[in-house]
Order: C-alpha cells, then sequence, then structure tokens
C-alpha cells in the first residue's frame, strides 16, 4: 500500500495544503494520506494551541477523506522527521511511505536533521509553492537524485499561492475552507 505523511503546523490549514494533499493522492497513488500536524518549531511565532491545530487539521481530514495522527503535535522536544518515518516504518513495515512536503521546505532540507539519512528513508513527493521557484526545485530534485540516490517526486502542480502567516498576520480568510473558517469563528482564533 502506498501511504503519504503530510507533516505541516497548520495553523490553520489552508487550500495551498489541501491542493497538495490531493495532488498527491492522485499523482502518486496514494491509498491513504496522513495529516501529521507538527510541534511548532521555536523560529516559527504562534499564539494558536496545538489542540486547536490539531482539530483543525482532522476537520480537513474528515471532510476530504483523509487520516489524522497525533504522533507529533503536543511534543515539546523537537519532533525530527527522522524519527517519525522510523516510527512509520515500525506501524506500517511492508508499505511504501512517501512524505509531502512543499518546494521551500524541499529547498531547505539539507538543514533538516540526520537529513541524509532521511533522504532514502521514504519517497518524498514535492508540489512548488511558488511557480518562480519550480526551476530550482527541480534542479535540487534532480541533484539529490544522483548525488544521493534519493527517490523524489516533483509534482506537475499549479500552486495555491498562499500561506498560514499571511492568513493569520492578514485575516485574511479567502483561501481556507469553510469548515476551518467556522472553526475560526467559533474559537475565536487569530
Ligand atoms: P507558516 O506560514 O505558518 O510557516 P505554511 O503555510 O508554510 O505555514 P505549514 O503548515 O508550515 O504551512 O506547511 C506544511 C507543509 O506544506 C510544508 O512542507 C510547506 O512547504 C507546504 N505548504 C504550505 N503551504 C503550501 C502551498 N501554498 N503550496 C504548496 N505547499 C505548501
Amino acid at each position: 500500500m502506498n501511504i503519504g505523511i503530510f507533516g505541516g503546523t497548520f495553523d490553520p490549514p489552508h487550500m495551498g495544503h489541501i491542493r497538495l494533499a490531493e495532488k498527491a493522492v492522485q499523482s502518486c497513488n496514494l491509498q491513504r494520506l496522513i495529516l501529521l500536524p507538527s510541534a511548532v518549531p521555536p523560529h516559527k511565532k504562534s499564539d494558536t494551541s496545538p489542540y486547536h491545530r490539531y482539530n483543525m487539521a482532522k476537520l480537513v481530514a474528515e471532510n476530504y477523506g483523509y487520516e489524522i495522527s497525533d504522533m507529533e503535535y503536543q511534543k515539546i522536544t523537537p519532533s525530527y522527521t527522522v524519527e517519525t518515518i522510523e516510527n512509520f516504518q515500525k506501524l506500517y513495515p511492508c508499505d511504501n511511505l512517501f512524505f509531502i512536503i512543499g518546494g521551500d521546505s524541499m529547498l531547505d532540507f539539507e538543514k533538516w536533521y540526520k537529513w541524509d539519512k532521511l533522504i532514502n528513508m521514504c519517497t518524498f513527493i514535492v508540489g512548488t509553492r511558488k511557480k518562480q521557484e519550480a526551476k530550482k526545485v527541480k534542479e535540487f530534485a534532480e541533484k539529490k537524485k544522483l548525488e544521493n540516490n534519493a527517490k523524489i517526486i516533483v509534482l506537475d502542480f499549479d500552486p495555491v499561492e498562499i500561506s498560514s502567516t499571511q492568513i493569520r498576520q492578514n485575516e485574511d480568510f479567502e483561501n481556507i475552507p469553510d469548515c476551518i473558517k467556522d472553526y475560526i469563528k467559533e474559537n475565536s482564533l487569530y
């Protein structure tokens, strides 16, 4: 079985995340897609509790036919993807694991903890976030395939150019699904 894991802070989840998830499921024949809300890294400022971020990701999972994992979101210590993938490999030993990321995350890959181990632990599915970044992302992926024998699929993808930061700062709720809009209102977030 092909299982896709999609990690993020989801503060809040938006159509950029959802379009990427949909495209990954279709293009890579994923039978299961698991949303993995992560702990907020120290460099990202957020007042949103892990509880609300988890609930919002869960709403997306319920509304779009995905699953949700509580493996990371409440951790106080950093969650390293290399450890997360090891845990998923134990949970699903015979399955093909895919990890879904945006182009910005791919370009930062060499800053990830133990990236040179992680790169051979699963197949990466990459969706470019900005049209002008596409060439750079493809070149980076080709380089990693050659140098590290990595498995990377760069999606042919028309991105929704939005970020959670923009949504929080501008209180612009256009690019988020209705279930998340309602949740934000009901809980007076942002
Ligand atoms: P923030 O603005 O708070 O940093 P974000 O919008 O980048 O948040 P995250 O939840 O941190 O969202 O992102 C999770 C993953 O989804 C990352 O790999 C990121 O690159 C990817 N991603 C986020 N937004 C998009 C988008 N609009 N298109 C494609 N990928 C995206």
